[in-house]
């Protein structure tokens, strides 16, 4: 009876539960053990019944509409170094755990497909000291990885959406119906600023999804002379119009050609000094990753949940560790490495002032 083990890492994203949900009872259904590793990679370095725990059935009962992680998300300093990858190697093995399937963004797969490659010389090593014996040696000789990307930031290369972009997306978005609400009422501007790290797809799909007035993201930067001449021609013509409210979104990654930051408070100033507009920074925080996942996020957690699972008990030591992605309306497997490789050249080209690079990097969706 083969075990599979589950674990989310990294930032926490709606839709985390009902995809651990997912894999445990597909898991159990295919007959094999089901274990939930807590607080990410932290529990693999400590290892352990309290971190590595057997789950059954009902443990996940009602997780599809809880937000967050129950078995709870960390950034772990000691799975970056050789000697915590070790101990997780060996508490993985303790626990008798086949494959393990992580759930998180590009740091946690960077982690868990450096956790693959490095296997066979840790496993060698856990012998040559006696922490493993001959059968263990034996039986533990390929460790099956798998990635679902959970993420609310929706900057993963080869998939069209992250396990919990949407949820998100529809937080930022009532909370700018409120904001627009006040600011009628006052004919106020907000600059409102939304997460994203190096990837404006929240930015953008609020933008478009709330009509706001003017979006900065960092995949289009311009001077900063650029972006302020035409943010107020653009704000002017609407007040012209009529218009009561000025909503501008300001990703956090957003950034001027010369790479410099953008922040809402040097939007505030063009506003108030150009424009004369009574203007209010909201900056919205933490409320985009609260609450419960989108019926979307449910969906996508759950069928690349049970993907998941098919694909760690599919993987051989010759195929290389996949990434369960969605494209085009249909659940898929992706190579891990290409995947997150991909998603670090874009942001390398972006620093390196290479937008175009970056552009065509992101649009490149299908990876062989
Ligand atoms: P989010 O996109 O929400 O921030 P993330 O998975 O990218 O999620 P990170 O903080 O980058 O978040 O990574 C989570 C954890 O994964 C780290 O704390 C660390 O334990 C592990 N990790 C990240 N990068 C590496 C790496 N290069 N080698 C080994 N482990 C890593």
């Amino acid at each position: 009876q083969k075990a599979v083990a589950v674990m989310t890492s990294g930032g926490d994203a709606p839709g985390m539960n009902p995809n651990v949900r997912a894999i445990v009872r597909t898991a159990i259904a295919k007959g094999c053990r089901a274990y939930v590793v807590m607080e990410g990679y932290e529990g693999l370095v400590r290892g352990g019944p309290e971190y590595i725990k057997q789950f059954s059935w009902e443990d996940v009962r009602g997780w599809s509409s809880e937000g967050g992680t129950n078995i709870g998300t960390a950034r772990c300093m000691e799975f970056r170094e050789r000697a915590g990858r070790l101990l997780g190697a060996l508490h993985l093995i303790e626990a008798g755990v086949d494959a393990l399937i992580v759930c998180g963004g590009d740091g946690s797969l960077t982690g868990a497909d450096l956790f693959r490659s490095e296997w066979p010389s840790l496993l060698q090593e856990l012998k040559d000291t006696s922490k493993i014996s001959s059968e263990q040696f034996t039986r533990y000789q390929h460790l099956n990885i798998c990635g679902t990307v959970g993420s609310i930031d929706n900057d993963m290369s080869t998939t069209d959406a992250t396990i919990g972009a949407y949820s998100s997306l529809d937080r930022i978005c009532r909370a700018i119906d409120y904001i627009e609400a006040t600011a009628n009422s006052h004919s106020r501007a907000f600059v409102v600023e939304v997460m994203g790290r190096n990837c404006g797809w929240l930015a953008l799909m609020a933008g478009i999804a709330t009509s706001a007035d003017y979006i900065l993201i960092p995949e289009k930067p311009s001077s900063s002379r650029e972006w302020q001449d035409q943010m107020c021609d653009i704000v002017t013509k609407h007040r012209s119009r009529g218009k009561r409210t000025t909503i501008v979104i300001v990703a956090e990654g957003a950034i001027a050609n010369d790479l410099t930051p953008i922040s809402p408070k040097d939007v505030h100033k063009v506003l108030c000094d150009r424009l004369k507009l009574d203007t209010r920074v909201t900056t919205l925080g933490h409320v985009q990753r609260g609450g419960t996942a989108v019926a979307f996020d449910r969906i996508l957690a759950t069928l690349q949940g049970v993907e998941a699972v098919n694909a760690v008990l599919e993987s051989s030591p010759d195929t290389p560790s996949p990434l369960i992605a969605i494209n085009e309306n249909k659940i898929t497997r992706k190579s891990l490495v290409d995947s997150v490789r991909l998603t670090k050249s874009v942001a390398e080209a972006i620093h390196a002032k290479d937008f175009k690079k970056a552009m065509s990097l992101r649009d490149t969706e299908f990876v062989e």
